[in-house]
């Protein structure tokens, strides 16, 4: 038998049950896990609210580290006792154990321990295409993040600062500005009641290239303000909700934006696409450019005391759920 945190409606932390299953059996392209370590990520409360659609029952979560029990019969790759680790969909990484899909793991380097692993691959990668592909930063120019000090948001600090890349990142709290200042972020700007103008200061007027916006509701007309003419809005989260239909016409008044809605799962949808993105998450941190900071760890079983941290913005960093 194998445990898992379900849902069988959407709704609050509460609807997160904690369960007792038979244990999956792989099929042919597929492979049986032990989970060591699961990787909490904001994604799992648009799935448990409903933000985002599962099918129901099921267990969420989408990003692990673990050992490999079992192989199907068509795995080549793979072996049991294989140190491996994911992150993305199929829905399932909240349980002791799990199958998936062979083509969505990568070998685990033995220099990253589990923890780490299930910490950084889903938000470590989502910095790696947002920084080199969605737009392609180049050193000397300046970005704007918001929730700098959080798990995407720290790693994207360090990544930045690495490639020589000037991050202006905004957070809610003094705490959260000195952690994100710590972690590489040139500037820091303390909630969004000024930004465009806040922007406008610490650029010279020159305002920015690029902003990473993963808050949605609540600062996507503010984020588009902050835009230099011509300039890239990545609107890739919605921690304050979904946001609303917008009229494009404003995109040529603010200056002939671009605007893009980027989601990991397109960029590593190909095999070869996952190993780059994983190959240049592992290089990085293995040379210590990148640290990957576990500031929180529950029971997989406290799922929605985790669930719970993350809403109100009492976590820092990456955030790991142990089973
Ligand atoms: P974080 O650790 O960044 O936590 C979310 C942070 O958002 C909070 O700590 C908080 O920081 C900030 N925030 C601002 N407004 C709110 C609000 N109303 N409610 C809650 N939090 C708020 O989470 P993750 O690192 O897991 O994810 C960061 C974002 O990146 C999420 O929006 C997620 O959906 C997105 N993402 C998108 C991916 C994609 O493929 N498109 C892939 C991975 C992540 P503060 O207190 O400083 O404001």
């Amino acid at each position: 038998m194998s445990k898992a945190i379900r849902i069988h409606a959407t709704g609050g932390p509460e609807v997160l049950k904690w369960e007792q299953l038979p244990t999956p059996q792989p099929g042919p392209n597929e492979v049986l896990i032990k989970h060591e370590a699961i990787g909490l990520n904001y994604i799992d409360i648009y799935f448990r609210t409903g933000l985002y659609k599962a099918p129901l029952p099921s267990t969420i979560g989408m990003e692990g580290s673990g050992t490999v029990l079992a192989i199907g019969d068509a795995v080549q790759d793979f072996a049991p006792g294989d140190r491996i680790a994911y992150a993305g969909g199929p829905l399932g990484a909240y349980a002791t154990e799990r199958v998936i899909p062979a083509d969505r793991l990568v070998k685990l380097p033995d220099d990253i321990d589990f923890k780490t692993a299930a910490a950084m691959m889903l938000q470590g990668m989502t910095a790696h295409i947002l920084l080199h592909r969605t737009f392609k930063a180049q050193p000397g120019q300046t970005i704007l993040l918001h929730a700098a000090a959080g798990g995407v948001g720290l790693i994207m600090c360090q990544w930045a600062r690495h490639i020589g890349v000037n991050v202006i990142g905004v957070v809610s709290t003094e705490e959260k500005a000195a952690l994100a200042h710590a972690n590489g972020a040139t500037h820091t700007i303390i909630g969004h009641a000024n930004l465009a103008a806040d922007v406008k200061k610490i650029t010279g007027g020159a305002m920015v290239p690029v902003v990473y916006d993963s808050i949605g509701k609540d600062t996507f007309t503010p984020s588009l303000d902050c835009l230099a003419p011509l300039g890239l809005m990545v609107s890739y989260g919605a921690a304050s909700g979904a946001v609303p239909p917008y009229d494009i016409a404003n995109l040529a008044t603010k200056g002939s934006l671009y605007l893009t809605r980027p989601s990991l799962a397109t960029y590593v949808a190909t095999r070869a696409d996952l190993a780059i993105s994983a190959a240049a998450l592992f290089e990085i941190v293995a040379k210590g450019a990148v640290k990957i900071q576990v500031n929180q760890t529950f029971k997989l079983e406290d799922a929605a005391a985790a669930h719970t941290a993350l809403e109100a913005r009492q976590t820092t960093g990456s955030t790991v759920l142990l089973p």
